[in-house]
């Protein structure tokens, strides 16, 4: 354990775990698994994983975790939020097996908002979705700023988030319908932007690609937790914190 401040039996731990395989997909020989303390920062504890221990590849993630907690709670600790990316195996485990029912877990909207960009990403690689790529930047800053501002409020983050549709077709006014907000929350853009901006057209190939994403079931779902968590200086990400505390960031990059 490393750390500055001596964690005592009495706290109750928020931590971020994530997972780091030598390479990616079925071929990785070796995982390490860390768990960081929220609050401070600080390395709890880290577990590094063969393939040869845990069966196969894909598992190697989650025995990581399973070593990692029980070494915090062997030590005393409580673990009262765990927040992991959306790893399948993790999710059911946390959901289903007994020994981790008093841990709440949640789902890191930093590993959210990477996967997100990198389904869009893929998307936009197809030449008739490329209209798509200035965008990636301030739709991920989008699904941040959304969970940063709802203050728990998983309608208000939900409303918040499908805004998004809107604002990239250039409509940022609208006649509220089932969600509780009627315009953007940036400022009135002005004529150069209004010129500038790659405006997606409604009913093109990116804007539903994009539509398919923003209003992806299993997403909707996953915000439903009222505790979604928002941790906007964890990112591993150098283009994250810095730019989303604008929420007025809602444009896509210039595109020359
Ligand atoms: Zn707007």
């Amino acid at each position: 354990m490393e750390s500055g401040k001596k964690l005592t039996r009495n706290d109750r731990l928020m931590l971020g775990g994530d997972g780091r395989c030598d390479s990616p997909g079925h071929s990785a020989k070796y995982c390490t698994y860390s768990l960081m303390d929220l609050n401070t920062k600080f390395l709890i504890d880290f577990s590094l994983v063969q393939v040869t221990q845990a069966g196969n590849s894909m598992r190697m993630e989650k025995l990581g975790l399973q070593n990692c907690i029980k070494s915090v709670e062997s030590g005393g600790l409580e673990i009262d939020i765990l927040a992991t990316d959306r790893h399948v195996q993790i999710a059911s485990m946390m959901k289903k097996e007994p020994e981790y029912q008093h841990i709440n877990h949640q789902f890191d909207v930093w590993h959210l908002a990477k996967s997100i960009s990198k389904k869009l990403l893929r998307t936009a690689k197809r030449k008739e979705c490329e209209g798509l790529l200035p965008w990636i930047k301030s739709i991920k800053n989008h699904l941040w700023w959304s969970s940063a501002t709802c203050n728990g409020d998983s309608k208000l983050l939900k409303d918040k988030w499908t805004s998004i549709l809107c604002h990239v077709s250039n409509v940022h006014c609208w006649i509220p319908k089932l969600t509780s907000l009627c315009k953007c929350a940036h400022e009135p853009l002005n004529e150069k932007d209004v010129h500038e901006i790659m405006w997606l057209t409604v009913g093109s190939p990116p804007y539903e690609a994009l539509k398919n994403v923003v209003l992806n079931k299993r997403l909707l779902n996953d915000t439903d937790d009222p505790s979604f968590l928002v941790d906007d200086s964890t990112d591993d990400d150098s283009d994250s914190a810095s730019d989303s505390e604008d929420e007025s960031d809602h444009r896509p990059s210039k595109v020359a």
